[in-house]
């Protein structure tokens, strides 16, 4: 009783016969795959295989409670791809998910702290939770992605101006108390990527 009140799922006594003692095994091996893999997807965008929207909303709280804690500066970048209606337009669907793929893939390759977080955020939108990272440090984060996906060098005939994929990023920074909530902190990197975009696209603000 003790065993199953601390989580057990079963309980076999040595002088079980065997064949059962292993098909019980089996039958609870395959239970902690399925939960195990429901848990995964619970928390992994299906396209791109990063974290989703559900995951960061969890991974922001628990660093905004961290932040507050530590004093030290947590910042989120708001990323977009640029002219990306137009791309999946004029290439499709099929084209557009894998543009997506190789975002998501070079935001995360780009990000170095065992800490810093990314998700997608929901469309052709991600995001980055970077914590203990100043506006500074964050903005020269975002430049660096915003850098390596013009690196990719991946052709967008139907954007004027560059002829490639491009991304806009908003910075905001928190410092503990200076602002209320977490949902605050997205709203001003929002706020920051609304002005990327109308200063030009294929660059950074910060709020
Ligand atoms: P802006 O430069 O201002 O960001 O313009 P935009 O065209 O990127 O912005 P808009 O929000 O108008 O278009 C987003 C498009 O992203 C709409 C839809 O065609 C595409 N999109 C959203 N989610 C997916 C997806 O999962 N797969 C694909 N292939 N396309 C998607
Ligand atoms: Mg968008
Ligand atoms: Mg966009």
């Amino acid at each position: 009783v003790e065993a199953f009140n601390m989580g057990a799922l079963d309980y076999m006594h040595g002088d079980q016969d065997p064949v059962v003692w292993l098909a019980r095994s089996k039958g609870l091996a395959r239970y902690k795959q399925s939960t195990d893999m429901l848990g995964k997807l619970a928390r992994i965008d299906g396209l791109t295989e990063i974290p989703n929207r559900r995951e960061f909303d969890r991974v922001l709280e628990i660093e905004w409670l961290r932040a507050i804690r530590s004093e030290e500066p947590l910042s989120l970048l708001m990323l977009d791809v640029d002219n990306f209606k137009p791309y999946n337009d004029g290439y499709g669907h099929d084209a557009g998910d894998e543009c997506l793929r190789q975002v998501a893939l070079t935001i995360q390759a780009t990000m170095r702290r065992s800490a810093d977080f990314a998700a997608r955020y929901g469309g052709e939108e991600f995001v980055c939770v970077l914590p203990d990272t100043d506006q500074a440090g964050a903005m020269a984060l975002a430049d660096s992605i915003r850098k390596n996906i013009e690196g990719l060098n991946i052709p967008h005939e139907y954007a004027n101006g560059d002829r490639i994929v491009t991304l806009s990023s908003g910075v905001a920074t928190f410092v503990a108390s200076a602002q209320k909530s977490p949902v605050e902190l997205v709203k001003a990197a929002d706020g920051a990527l609304y002005r990327a975009k109308q200063a030009g696209r294929n660059c950074v603000k910060a709020a």
